[in-house]
């Protein structure tokens, strides 16, 4: 095995009986010869799959799982410019320049996305939103204040607005909170499966069931060898294996830590909150929220550092009364009825940013790593750095996702 292998979800998630989730991948693979060879087709390895395959590349994808069921069938996939670290605390961390670097990639990142989607004609339910990031237990007024000013010097679509304000516009009753335009809700599994489907339609072949247990330079770039005996010749390979990282990189950067969600039985759409915004918090614990297409609420959080799977999986039914009783105390005029309840893994950086560079001493090997909680966001950095790289050229911001702050 090259990869670790860990239990990435569990529960019910939402997301799985989805219409559009699925892709008719092969289960037989003796030999395959191909430029690109990229492991995992998750969200990450789909939109880096497409996008070559979109460069003139000729790809295959393989995963140890059926295609779309990793911790992508796990998001409560929440499309927002803005990370989890601040831009205050990032500043502190990778400098002022680089912070806003990263924030302003991670804006175009999800205008790319959308045009990316849009191009390829993929029906995942896209829906533009607006974000409001409430104060809370780890950011009080003021600091949100900071952070506000600090956004707009980066130019960031983010303005503060005040206690009056918010319960004015939103019916939410917290001292401050940051509007930001740029952010959207969408179905993870059925962007990932369309995203595989239309490259499938360029040409790119994916084959399921099938682990990659060994990578080995050649002359002619890398050989794969998967468990059942079948092998891939290819000039590069892209890792997009998710949390199951891959051996021998520097894993000790992250944290893996368990988030739990939950959706409701859908509600009638006027009964919603005004503009259906994505709703998080500045808290810790924290709370998050968005709508659905079918007028569900997802609320997801309370992540704790508890990994052993099983323990995460019976936390299940206390951790969702928890989210549960959080969202009514936040929008208490809502009757809210629990439908779909899950947990899964994810990992955490230091500073909040992924790994996604070509591996030290690998040649021809690259990998995107620790993509957090703003994964999707990352998914589609990644495969626009992957999609750079193939090509022989250099993204302006790779320094920025090479080791994931020092
Ligand atoms: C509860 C939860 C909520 C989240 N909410 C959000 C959110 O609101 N917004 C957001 O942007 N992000 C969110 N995320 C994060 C985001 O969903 C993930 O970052 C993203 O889905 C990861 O996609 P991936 O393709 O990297 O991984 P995966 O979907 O796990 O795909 C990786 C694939 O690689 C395969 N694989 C691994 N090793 C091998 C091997 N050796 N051989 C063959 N195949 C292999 C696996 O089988 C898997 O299918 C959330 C995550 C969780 C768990």
């Amino acid at each position: 095995m090259i990869t670790n292998q860990k239990d990435l979800r569990g529960g019910n998630p939402l997301w799985i009986k989805s219409p559009h989730s699925t892709v008719r991948a092969r289960t037989t693979l003796s030999q395959e010869q191909c430029d690109v060879v990229v492991v995992g087709a998750g969200v990450s390895g789909a939109l880096t799959a497409l996008m070559l395959t979109e460069k003139g590349f000729d790809v295959v994808v393989v995963d140890r799982r059926k295609p779309t069921t990793g911790s992508t069938a796990a998001s409560t996939a929440m499309i927002q410019f803005e990370l989890d670290t601040p831009i205050t605390e990032l500043s502190e961390k990778i400098g002022a320049k680089n912070a806003r670097r990263a924030y302003q990639r991670s804006l175009r990142a999800v205008d790319d996305l959308k045009d990316f989607i849009t191009r390829h004609k993929i029906k995942a339910e896209w829906r533009d939103r607006d974000a409001l990031y409430l104060a809370g237990n780890e950011m009080g007024f003021r600091a949100l204040q900071t952070e506000a000013k600090e956004r707009q010097k980066a130019k960031l679509p983010s303005t503060y607005i005040d206690r009056e304000l918010l319960l004015k516009t939103y019916g939410i009753d917290r001292t401050g909170a940051i509007v930001s335009q740029g952010a959207a809700e969408l179905n993870p599994t059925q962007l990932t499966a369309g995203a595989l489907r239309a490259a499938q339609r360029a040409g790119c072949r994916i084959y399921q069931d099938y682990e990659v247990t060994k990578v080995e330079s050649d002359k002619a770039g890398v050989c794969l060898t998967t468990s059942h005996g079948g092998t891939i010749h290819a000039k590069r390979v892209v890792f997009a294996t998710g949390y199951e990282t891959v051996k021998g990189l520097p894993t000790g950067k992250f944290d893996i830590t368990s988030s739990w969600a939950i959706a409701t039985n859908p509600i009638a759409p006027q009964k919603l909150w005004p503009t259906r915004c994505l709703i998080w918090e500045a808290s810790d614990p924290y709370l998050y929220m968005r709508t659905t297409a079918d007028n569900r609420i997802l609320i997801g959080g309370e992540d704790s550092g508890l990994t052993d799977p099983d323990r995460r999986d019976a936390a299940i039914p206390a951790k969702s009364e928890k989210l549960l009783r959080a969202a009514k105390a936040l929008l208490p005029n809502l009757e809210l009825e629990v439908a779909y309840a899950w947990a899964g893994a994810f990992a955490v950086s230091p500073t909040g940013l992924p790994i996604i560079t070509e591996l030290d001493g690998r040649k021809n090997q690259f990998a995107i790593l620790g993509c957090g909680g703003n994964g999707i966001t990352f998914s589609m950095i990644a495969a626009q750095l992957a999609s750079s790289w193939a090509q022989g050229k250099r993204d302006p911001d790779m320094d920025l996702f090479k080791d994931a702050g020092k």
